[in-house]
């Protein structure tokens, strides 16, 4: 680990807020073009991973797609799906790479223009910069409804980040709130686990896990979803989309709500509200599942079409029917009644932007960029979902897209700095 003494008005070429994979990602092509930087983040590098995942967490994309800049996935298990302990080895092992120079237990306050520079203001001084990368994710703050302020006060409830397995719970039926990558998969541990779940769906789409003899991630980056990116047609709104639930969970299976339902989970639709010890709900259960797996067959038609155009030889096509179809839908459920002493919520995480003092923004608070390079020069975005392809967010695409970065700011930052320095 490299860490720097902070002192106030130390000057960088470059400063990275945030020491996640994209943080360190960046750090890693800085080092490579020789600019001098500072990555600040405000707990430890990559803490995410030990601190917000549940203890039967998995990787949902497989081995293969780890491609941490000079960082592949390094295990013998390429297809598979590494489990919490052998991804903080991973990352561990990224870290010791990089070397990153960083400050952490500092959090950026502020950031703003300071002659043709930056400005940066943190918990331990402030610094300048000709350049900053911002890579503070779109997973800033976990996302509660206010309605959660009305559950009785004997429930106890968290967000998805403080989960972490049945046991750690109090004995009693679970109500999970949200269908997501994440809720659906904690329905799931709960479920494995032997307590009674109570399930809230959301609009989250499913995918299957294997297809005609493969991964399905595997058709999809032969088909070439990975590499279309935002400035194709119509694929910017993809931003904004939410993830497909599935799990990588003893190997990859699906995750299939409907088989869940005829289990003994109970169902319901998006949660409206609360009051009086009772959670309300949306009558939209059907058409969440039926929604869900609509997404499920058309992904998997995808890859048929892409069979057959390739004459490619694979076990034969289906298309999934529903197992099960709810009978009523529940507009309301009595959590005592129903022995809920935990309620989970993933409802997801608010981005929070709020020390960038620069105005980049959209109307919907995202940043305005084109694959990281914001308007105001020396100003970069790093690691959301979609900010360039598919994989930008995750551990597959964030390599290219801070090259990219770097390679801009190389151009745009340093140059002029380094014919000064030569002059001088
Ligand atoms: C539940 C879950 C499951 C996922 N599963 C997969 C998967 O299977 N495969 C995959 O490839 N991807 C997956 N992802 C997506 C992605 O890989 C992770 O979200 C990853 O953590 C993103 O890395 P990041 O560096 O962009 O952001 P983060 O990991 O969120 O890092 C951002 C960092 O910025 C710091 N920070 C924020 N604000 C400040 C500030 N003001 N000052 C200083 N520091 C600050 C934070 O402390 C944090 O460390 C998953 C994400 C989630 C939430």
């Amino acid at each position: 680990m490299t860490t720097r003494n902070p002192h106030d008005g130390a000057h960088y070429g470059c400063i990275v807020v945030g020491g996640g994979q994209a943080g360190l990602s960046a750090s890693f092509h800085l080092t490579r073009a020789g600019i001098d930087h500072l990555v600040v983040e405000k707990k430890t590098a990559m803490h995410k991973w030990c601190d917000e995942r549940w203890d039967a967490f998995c990787l949902v994309t497989p081995n293969w797609q780890c491609q941490l800049p000079g960082h592949p996935y390094d295990g013998d298990d390429p297809n598979g799906f590494m489990v919490k302990h052998e991804i903080l080895g991973y990352l561990d092992r990224f870290r010791a790479k990089v070397k990153p120079p960083i400050l952490e237990h500092t959090a950026v306050t502020a950031v703003e223009r300071h002659g043709s520079g930056f400005r940066v203001e943190t918990s331990a001084g402030t610094f300048t910069a000709d350049a900053v990368i911002l890579a503070t994710s779109l997973y800033g703050t976990p996302s509660i409804p206010r309605a959660a302020e009305r559950l009785p006060d004997d429930i106890v409830q968290m967000h998805t980040v403080d989960y972490r397995s049945a046991a750690a719970l109090p004995p009693g039926a679970v109500m999970v709130v949200g269908s997501g990558q994440s809720g659906a998969q904690i329905a799931e541990d709960l479920h494995l686990a032997g307590r009674k779940v109570h399930l809230a769906t959301g609009n989250a789409p499913r995918c299957a896990r294997f297809y005609r003899g493969r991964d399905v991630v595997d058709w999809l980056w032969d088909i070439g979803q990975y590499a279309i990116t935002v400035a194709d047609d119509g694929m910017g709104k993809k931003r904004h989309d939410t993830n497909h639930y599935l799990t990588g969970r003893d190997g990859g299976r699906d995750i299939d709500l409907r088989r869940f339902a005829l289990d003994g989970m109970a169902l319901y639709g998006r949660v409206q509200g609360v009051s009086g010890g009772r959670m309300r709900f949306a009558a939209d259960l059907k058409t969440n599942l039926d929604a869900a797996d609509k997404v499920y067959n058309g992904i998997n038609a995808l890859i048929d079409r892409h069979i057959a155009e390739k004459a490619i030889e694979a076990p034969p096509a289906s298309v999934y029917v529903p197992l099960w179809e709810p009978a009523e839908e529940p507009a309301e459920l009595d959590l005592a009644g129903a022995g809920i002493t935990s309620v989970i919520w993933a409802t997801g995480f608010r981005p929070d932007w709020s020390f960038v003092g620069l105005p980049i923004f959209d109307g919907i608070g995202y940043p305005v960029q084109r694959r990281g390079v914001t308007h105001v020069p020396g100003l970069y975005v790093l690691g959301l979902p979609w900010l360039w392809t598919w994989g930008s967010g995750r551990f597959l695409g964030v390599a290219a897209d801070a090259e990219h970065v770097v390679e801009h700011l190389v151009g745009a930052v340093s140059a002029p700095r380094q014919l000064l320095a030569q002059a001088g």
